[in-house]
């Protein structure tokens, strides 16, 4: 039997409206609404195109989206006085410096200059302490909405057999912190990695986040899997047209898994809805 196809896009237009119902009785109790400010530093165009969606998703979701586009050449110098001057700014809840930054500039110390009550990316190491040693925290938004997605496919995960491809500290590292929390039995698999096929073949759940068009193959999963595709990759065809595809090849996957992520719209409109919740827990947090 095919799997059951996530629709990540309706799961996230509910989140997003969820958080508009809970942005509307903010503003009823404390007079503003919350504040979400992006920091662009140079033109990169797929950046451009995240913070043109973030900005219109905050706005939608009644918040008061903020932006600060700076030009490539900026020195570190300013762009930290900046996030330092919105640190000190009341009306801004939550702070995002879109990555990559230019190799100029440390992106490790712009992260840790960020006030861990306004990281609403949850990279700051005091966010991501926290989240390792079971405290709450602001949580990184794409292993946010891939938990969403993997609950509501499974239910209870407790001693479920999980494993995340990609260890990266936006997505892979903190996923196996949320999937260890939740009472999965987690493997961090990773390019040093021997016999992927092998550990995906025993997975009750599989996140890929590794960045290679369809490198996880049907024919390697536990019939029945759930399958959350991180990867976000563009492919050109032989007739010149290209397409986004996922870490997973989704044809050969689909007939084994119990439920699959699609790309586009699976992971990736969960990432900007778990941003703007994060906001707004980052609002609610400094209110209080
Ligand atoms: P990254 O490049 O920082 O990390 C990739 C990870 O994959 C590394 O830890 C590496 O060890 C691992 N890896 C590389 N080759 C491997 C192999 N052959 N076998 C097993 N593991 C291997 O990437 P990232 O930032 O974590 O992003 C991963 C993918 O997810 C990218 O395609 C990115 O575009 C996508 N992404 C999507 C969203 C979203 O909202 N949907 C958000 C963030 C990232």
């Amino acid at each position: 039997m095919a799997a059951t196809i996530i629709d990540g896009k309706a799961r996230a237009a509910s989140l997003r409206s969820e958080v508009a119902a809970g942005v509307a009785d903010f503003v009823a109790a404390h007079g503003r609404a919350p504040g979400l400010t992006v920091v662009l530093v140079g033109d990169d165009p797929a950046s451009n195109v995240y913070v043109r969606s973030k900005g219109k998703a905050t706005t939608e979701a009644g918040m008061i989206s903020g932006e600060h586009r700076l030009p490539a050449t900026v020195t570190e110098a300013d762009l930290l006085a900046l996030v330092a001057a919105l640190n000190a700014d009341p009306a801004v809840d939550g702070i995002l410096v879109q990555l990559p930054l230019p190799k100029h500039i440390d992106a490790d110390r712009v992260i840790a200059a960020i006030d861990p009550a306004k990281d609403v990316d949850g990279f700051h190491p005091v966010n991501a302490g926290r989240l390792a040693t079971g405290l709450a925290a602001l949580v990184p938004c794409t292993p946010s909405g891939c938990l969403i997605l993997i609950e509501d496919a499974l239910g209870d995960i407790s001693g479920a057999e999980a494993l995340v491809i990609g260890r990266s500290n936006i997505v892979g590292k903190p996923m196996a912190a949320l999937l260890t929390a939740k009472s999965a039995t987690v493997t961090l698999a990773h390019s040093r990695t021997r016999d992927l096929a092998g550990h995906v073949g025993r997975a009750d759940i599989v996140v890929a986040a590794v960045g290679i068009p369809a490198m996880v193959k049907g024919d390697w999963l536990k019939p029945g899997a759930c399958v959350i595709d991180v990867g976000i990759n563009r492919v050109t065809a032989a007739d010149g047209t290209s397409r986004l595809v996922g870490d997973v090849d989704f044809a050969s996957a689909l007939p084994r898994a119990g439920s699959i992520t699609p790309v586009p719209g699976g992971v990736g409109p969960m990432t900007i809805a778990c941003l703007l919740a994060n906001t707004l827990k980052a609002a609610r947090a400094r209110a209080a």
